[in-house]
């Protein structure tokens, strides 16, 4: 029993017994209605059907099966909802997590990172290196008990962890791990002998959310060794970007001041830790997964960026503050000026004075937006549009909160954009409805009332409006496309789906369909279904496109197309995507217009616009034997 079968059993229960669980349901025929939840609801629009195994709203495009409902409204990881579901059902989810089935590969790097970490922790009481590690921990703040804490090692200029490998006796085995310490980046190989990767180094164990080693951080002893940090490669064992480092030892103090404060690297985390600030966690890098988001998120709604002062920590943080939008969250932004970061700034300034930091600490948001206002106001109208419009895209995660409207219009001023307020919430809108469709456009109704408004005040050049540079989410084509190829699945292996997927905008919905066509001559058509709620399970796509996948299979029922049918509803799609592409195109010519700086170069731009506005007035009346000619 794995935690695969448990999946397959928590299936096999009505799905109704897990959505009913939070919300209540009544029947209505074969299905089952309820308010809900992942919208303002106030009709039951959410549908259940237990026969398909799958939740659906109506209203809000939500949906998906029993599992994938406990993760969105518990904000649970797939485990814990896993867990979650079992609770709910009465299944013992102890005994399939205890007998989840491990490859012995799994096994084997466990083994072999649990090793090293005792190796590495041994080394460092060794009497030739103690003094060095006790320098290094001086040096940093650092004391003994927490170098236990966090496991701290040391590594000599020695062979230790290759020297224990290739003691293993059993052949076989000794194989297997020289070859896995080879995919975890422990060791190299050269000439068919071994050698260590770690050399001369402080040695951090990084954890998984567990508390179990999945690789390690390695820290140059000196100024002078390059690089100053080393870490254990991305393998089959180590996903950085899922690592929240000492979540494990931060969790419940993040519990108790219901809030946690985010480093990069297990540096800053280990230093604000021992400075007292244990709800600390560090991401590995600078991105923050949606496993990561949520994983947080279901445990806090209070986060704190504390990145490194300069402007790749600026950016980085910018960029986090964009996901954590995304899922509803309002982070606030540590500032650690004039030091470069957070454990450079505990250690010369104390405690007490990063706490006051903390407690006066602004929104993000409201930090990018002040630094969106330029020093000097631009007087040309077309700039200030731009600015405007810079605002939206910062504002749109907020929707149409009050939130959002409060700080546009505060904005607008400061740019001095002194149009009606109704005009700017109204451009607001439009663009939030604009980046909902992603259909590319000309400049939107109220934006061209806010340029007439400056441009009576203002003798400003009459320039047009530059399109947004970005399409976003998925476009209407794109979702026809999805829903074509989900519902008749035959479609993929069509001979002309490859050609189709070159006019495809958007990435996700390429790599999906892409990866639905690899297997599609694998997949049992009896197994579609779960095939494709297994594939949507994997954390790299989208919430939009997953939805987008669910609402689909909701409606699926098995019914095979004849060729004719298929080759008729492939050359529609083709024709749908080509189109929309070829409006892109044209959208970003246009764009380019403005940037011509000779009547050359203006003309071979005009004439290239023409040609796609031909070919897309010609691709409405093609029968057949449709080609792209671009
Ligand atoms: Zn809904």
């Amino acid at each position: 029993m794995s935690l695969g079968d448990l999946k397959e059993k928590i299936k096999d229960a009505p799905v109704s017994s897990i959505v009913g669980y939070y919300i209540p349901l009544k029947r209505s025929g074969l299905n089952l209605l309820g308010l809900c939840p992942f919208h303002s609801d106030s009709k039951p629009s959410l549908t259940v059907s237990d026969q398909k195994g799958l939740y659906k709203c109506f209203a809000c495009d939500a949906g998906g099966d029993a599992i994938t409902f406990v993760e969105k409204y518990k904000n649970f990881s797939f485990i814990e909802a896993l867990e979650e579901c079992s609770k709910i059902l009465g299944i013992p989810f102890e005994e399939y997590k205890k007998e989840e089935k491990k490859s012995p590969k799994t096994m084997m790097a466990e083994k072999i990172l649990f090793r090293a970490s005792q190796l590495y922790k041994k080394t460092s009481e060794s009497p030739q290196s103690k003094e060095s590690f006790q320098e290094f921990l001086q040096n940093r703040g650092l004391n003994e008990a927490t170098a236990e804490q966090f496991s701290i090692g040391f590594v000599g200029n020695s062979n230790s962890v290759s020297h224990y490998l290739e003691s293993i006796a059993d052949l076989k085995e000794r194989q297997l791990a020289l070859s896995v310490a080879l995919q975890l980046g422990l060791i190299k190989e050269k000439n068919q002998s071994h050698y260590d990767t770690f050399r001369n180094r402080v040695m951090f164990p990084i954890w998984d959310q567990m508390g179990k080693v999945v690789g390690f951080g390695g820290r140059a002893l000196t100024n002078e060794q390059q690089p100053k940090y080393l870490n254990s490669l991305e393998s089959f064992h180590f996903n950085k970007r899922n690592i929240l480092y000492g979540l494990h030892l931060a969790k419940q103090e993040i519990r108790n001041r219901d809030s946690v404060i985010l480093v990069e690297g297990y540096m800053d985390m280990i230093s604000l830790y021992h400075h007292g600030f244990k709800n600390t966690v560090a991401v590995m890098g600078v991105a923050l997964s949606d496993y990561a988001i949520n994983r947080l998120k279901s445990i806090t709604k209070n986060f704190y960026l504390a990145l490194d002062s300069d402007s790749a920590g600026l950016k980085a943080a910018e960029r986090m503050n964009r996901d954590l939008l995304k899922a509803g969250i309002l982070a606030k932004y540590l500032d650690f000026k004039p030091h470069k970061d957070p454990d450079d700034f505990v250690r010369k300034e104390g405690s007490v004075v990063l706490n006051q930091r903390i407690v006066e600490a602004k929104l993000m948001i409201d930090v990018v937006i002040e630094g969106l206002v330029p020093a000097k106001i631009p007087e040309i109208s077309s700039q200030k549009i731009e600015l405007l419009n810079s605002c939206f895209e910062l504002l749109s995660p907020l929707g149409e909160s009050l939130e959002a409207f409060e700080r546009l219009i505060t904005f607008a001023k400061k740019v001095e954009i002194n149009s009606n307020q109704d005009y700017l919430l109204e451009a607001y809108k439009e663009h939030l409805q604009k980046s909902k469709d992603s259909q590319k456009r000309a400049p939107l109704k109220a934006e061209l009332k806010i340029v007439q408004d400056l441009e009576s005040t203002q003798q400003a050049t009459s320039e047009d409006i530059r399109p947004s540079p970005q399409a976003y989410g998925i476009n209407k084509q794109e979702k026809i496309l999805l829903e074509h190829i989900l519902l008749h699945p035959e479609l993929l292996t069509h001979p002309k789906i490859a050609e189709l997927l070159d006019f495809v905008h958007n990435p996700e919905v390429k790599t999906f369909v892409l990866r639905l066509r690899e297997l599609a001559y694998e997949i049992d058509s009896a197994h579609y279904e779960s095939f494709i709620t297994t594939l949507l399970g994997h954390e790299e796509f989208s919430t939009e496109i997953r939805e987008a996948v669910a609402a689909n299979l909701f409606k699926f029922q098995k019914n095979e197309l004849s060729e004719k049918v298929r080759d008729r509803l492939i050359f529609d799609i083709e024709r749908r995507i080509y189109g929309e592409y070829l409006k892109e195109k044209k959208q970003f010519l246009k764009a380019k217009q403005k940037e011509v700086k000779t009547e050359v170069e203006l003309n071979a731009l005009m004439s290239e616009i023409l040609t796609i506005e031909k070919e897309i007035t010609q691709i409405k009346y093609k029968k057949n034997a449709f080609r792209p000619t671009l």
